[in-house]
């Protein structure tokens, strides 16, 4: 087993928080309200007696309202699901879980045409058709979106809803404001419920316990882990960290994608910053550097279109050569009345900043995106504890490997609380998972200031961000080791509350992600190790797999990839007799035939049944 080189690691198993005040009962806790939280509640209640979805700010509020460019799935019969497959393997660069690539893509096109019947408008052409374009990585146009540019807000709009159609309903509860804490567990270490606070009224107000037959995690990302993410301010990671300190599996935390374009405001930004789609560059804008010169062509076959992995590597290796910290997308060429209708909500934030992309050109860099690891899961979204599911970014279910393809996620969201609610549905109907009573954790808690969450953000920018190396990723664990020693000193904040449980949270997942990262030596998937910079199958070709042992200390398990994996995939771009020649081929031989899309036809004036399903 390769050795990180860094000292050994230890996380608490829960942080420091007033012992619960109330207590409130449910089968199913659902953590997170974007598409993954929603979808999965949505599904359960229709099946479930009571389902408790809980959501730290308001429903809305999360990655899923930001996504712009859209959501992926074969709609059109130029399209197959053999070519999505194969760009979701190759943009994973051979670490994707087959088998859940799979189910992602040839179930995703009935979970894309069930959420437009549940309300969800998608842009369409002059002929009412679906408006499909394409993005980096992808070899066929697929890409559905809502608003030109604002398709995140409609599919969050319209699950959102679809909940409300179904609040009073008296099997679904739904609490805004109500921070999930940490995970609670029996004395077999099976999870039973969650501890949270809750902004509210009444009884429910403060630190309290859910206790639940089987809690969902779908808290979405950890970006606010880094200085500068497109992720909004909730994306602290919250759901992963508490699975970790409970002693579930993570896997491929090191893998973060750093989007190519994120409009770039000044080396002093912080936080959330404006992201410039995929799908601008999907529509013929590209990029030059200091001197006007495009950089991305030679590069790839795909040009500015490379998957994001590529196009990120391109911009910091062109930043480096001109000693510059951002380089330019040239939107100029598509015209204010284009840009306008079909980007409206990309053109008017950079308005807002100062930038007109019909006249100048947009300052851009790479910033944190999407953590592609997370939570490991099984093809039914289960966990390694039992009782826990995780669904959406705060998952890893093996369909994103190195790195996600555009657009992915979204749809892994939907796909995957389908199937989570489906596998939860037969077995509490079964009897299984029974009610169970936690018992107080072992070891001390622990707990940061909030106001430590910047060194924190500076730590892992500057060593685990996009440029890695063995030096850089011990000084970052360096100096997280010592803000969690200090842990101890921070009396102040000794009961904790949202600022300070969410940087612990930060700061846990920082050290875990540093160490799964030191224990890959040549990397790829948005970021660079600089130190392993040729390409090495035989060392790549793993997941590095994280749990808490009962000590405390963090324990990494290598679970090697077979090199055949990597067959068929055609990784550099090159085109040489990829699997899309052979589709062809195939095809022409009547020996592949692209699956018949039966509900193409389909109206989509049909509503989804709201009523109650008995078993
Ligand atoms: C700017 C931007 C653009 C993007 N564009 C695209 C795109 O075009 N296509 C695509 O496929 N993907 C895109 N993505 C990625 C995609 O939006 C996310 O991966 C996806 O929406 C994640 O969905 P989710 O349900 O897992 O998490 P989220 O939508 O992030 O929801 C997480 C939920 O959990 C809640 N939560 C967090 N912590 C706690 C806690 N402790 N207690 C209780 N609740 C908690 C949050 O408040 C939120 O409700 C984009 C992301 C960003 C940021």
């Amino acid at each position: 087993m390769p050795q990180s080189g860094l000292p050994e690691v230890t996380v608490p198993r829960r942080l420091r928080a007033p012992a619960p005040g109330w207590t409130a009962t449910a089968d199913v806790i659902v953590v997170g309200s974007g598409i993954a939280g929603l979808t999965t509640a949505l599904r359960l209640r229709r099946r479930v007696d009571r389902v408790l979805l809980v959501t730290k700010t308001v429903l809305d509020e999360g990655s899923t309202a930001w996504a712009q460019g859209g959501i992926a799935a074969v709609m059109s019969p130029e399209d197959s699901p053999a070519e999505h497959i194969h760009d979701t393997l190759v943009a994973g660069v051979g670490l994707c879980d087959v088998d859940a690539v799979e189910a992602l893509v040839r179930e995703g096109t009935d979970a894309v045409w069930d959420l437009i019947a549940l309300g969800a408008e998608f842009d369409r052409g002059d002929t009412g058709g679906l408006s499909l374009t394409r993005e980096g990585g992808h070899h066929r146009d697929r890409i559905l979106h809502a608003g030109g540019d604002a398709t995140g807000r409609e599919i969050s709009r319209a699950l959102i809803a679809a909940l409300d159609r179904v609040r009073d309903d008296p099997g679904i509860e739904v609490i805004e404001h109500a921070l999930v804490v940490d995970l609670l567990t029996d004395a077999d270490e099976r999870v039973c419920g969650v501890t949270l606070h809750v902004i509210g009224e009444g009884q429910v107000d403060g630190v309290g316990a859910a206790h639940a037959r089987a809690v969902v995690l779908a808290t979405g990302g950890l970006g606010q882990i880094y200085a500068s993410t497109t992720n909004p301010s909730v994306a602290t990671g919250d759901g992963m960290a508490a699975a970790l300190r409970a002693g579930a599996v993570l896997a491929d935390l090191e893998f973060v994608q750093f989007h190519p374009t994120v409009l770039w405001l000044g080396e002093g930004s912080r936080g959330q910053q404006p992201l410039i789609s995929e799908a601008v560059r999907g529509e013929g804008a590209f990029l030059v550097d200091e001197a006007g010169e495009r950089f991305m062509q030679g590069q790839h076959p795909l040009a500015d279109l490379a998957p994001r992995d590529v196009v990120a590597r391109a911009i910091i290796a062109r930043m480096r050569e001109t000693g510059t910290d951002h380089v330019y997308l040239d939107c100029r060429h598509l015209g204010a009345e284009f840009l306008e209708q079909r980007f409206p909500s990309i053109v008017q934030r950079c308005r807002e900043l100062g930038f007109d992309p019909a006249t100048q050109l947009l300052p851009v860099a790479p910033a944190q995106h999407y953590a592609s690891g997370g939570v490991r899961t099984d093809l039914r979204g289960r966990s390694s504890l039992e009782g826990l599911y995780a669904c959406g970014e705060t998952s890893c279910t093996g369909v994103h490997g190195a790195n996600r393809l555009a657009s992915n996620s979204l749809l892994e969201g939907l796909v995957f609380a389908r199937r989570i609610a489906d596998d939860l549905t037969t077995r509490l109907a079964a009897g299984e998972l029974p009610e169970a009573t936690p018992v107080a954790p072992a070891g001390q808690p622990e707990l940061i200031r909030g106001k430590r969450r910047l060194d924190v953000q500076r730590a892992m920018t500057a060593g685990s961000g996009t440029v890695r190396s063995a030096a850089s990723l011990a000084a970052t664990e360096q100096t997280l080791a010592g803000l969690a020693a200090r842990a101890v000193d921070d009396d102040a904040d000794k009961q904790g509350g949202p600022k300070s449980w969410e940087t612990t949270n930060l700061l846990h997942l920082g050290r875990a992600l540093t160490y799964a990262a030191a224990l890959r030596d040549e990397t790829r998937g948005g970021h660079v190790r600089e130190d392993f910079p040729a390409r090495d199958d035989a060392h790549f070709l793993h997941h590095v797999h994280l749990r808490r042992s009962g000590s405390g200390v963090l324990e990494a398990t290598v679970v090697p990839v077979p090199p055949s994996n990597l067959d068929g995939l055609d990784l550099d771009g090159s085109g040489a007799s990829t699997p899309l020649d052979v589709l062809d081929k195939a095809r022409a031989e009547g020996t592949v035939t692209t699956k018949p899309l039966a509900r193409h036809t389909q109206s989509v004036d049909q509503t989804v049944d709201d009523t109650k399903e008995t078993q």
